[in-house]
């Protein structure tokens, strides 16, 4: 197996430029994470708030943190004050309480608008319809203290390359569609997240911006 520092800079390789690589940290220690720093990487990602808080205070003050699952809304408050981004919103409520959280906090905060593309019904996210309803709602538009970046997906988990590639094809489309109608003159609203370990490729011909790769980093967990 190779070391964390060359697994990143092999994938910096293959990885345009312009795409961010968010580093997934998931149950590894900040050893690791500490492994990936050294190598230039600031862009990680957590998906548990308890777990991203306790490697938080312990790792540089530098490290961007990506929050990439689900979010209850009494957790926001714990990370309001350092998150870079919340890529998994999805619901009008969590990105309320986002909002109120950011302005307590004195900053305003960059999400993500999670959708549901896979065929597994397990999975968290709007639907396109659901996020279209929320777009049309004033209460929307009274939001100040969030910045919605973009979108996020997950592909179905399968060895079928076709059938993620169309779900990775259908969030770009989605993508394209909200910028079109809702965000046509906000240069912030850009970021497709999508791809992992086992699908990146595939994602980043579809047009992603943000990929997240947890185990061809840091290893099977
Ligand atoms: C765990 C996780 C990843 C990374 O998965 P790998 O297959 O290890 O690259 C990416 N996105 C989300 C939302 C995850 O929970």
């Amino acid at each position: 197996m190779h070391s964390i520092a060359a697994n990143i800079s092999i994938l910096r390789r293959v990885v345009p430029e312009n795409v961010t690589i968010v580093a997934v940290s998931k149950t590894k220690p900040p050893g690791m994470i500490m492994e990936a720093y050294a190598s230039g990487q600031r862009d990680f990602g957590e998906n548990r708030v308890q777990e991203l808080l306790a490697k938080k205070d312990i790792l540089p003050a530098d490290i961007r943190w990506h929050l990439i699952g689900h979010l209850q809304t009494n957790k926001v408050k714990y990370i309001a004050s350092f998150i870079a981004m919340i890529e998994s919103v999805d619901s009008f409520k969590l990105l309320s309480t986002i909002d109120r959280e950011a302005l307590k906090a004195g900053r305003k905060i960059d999400c993500l608008l999670q959708i549901h593309i896979a065929t597994e019904e397990t999975k968290f996210g709007f639907s396109i319809e659901e996020i279209k309803e929320m777009l049309n709602d004033k209460a929307f538009h009274d939001l100040n203290n969030v910045v919605v970046r973009g979108v996020m997906g997950m592909a179905t988990f399968t060895d079928n390359f076709d059938i993620v590639r169309r779900e990775f094809r259908q969030l770009r489309l989605y993508f394209e569609e909200l910028r079109q109608a809702y965000f046509l003159n906000n240069p912030y609203f850009r970021e497709i997240s999508m791809g992992m370990s086992g699908d990146y490729m595939t994602a980043l011909e579809e047009g992603s911006t943000i990929i997240r790769v947890g185990s061809l980093i840091f290893g099977e967990r």
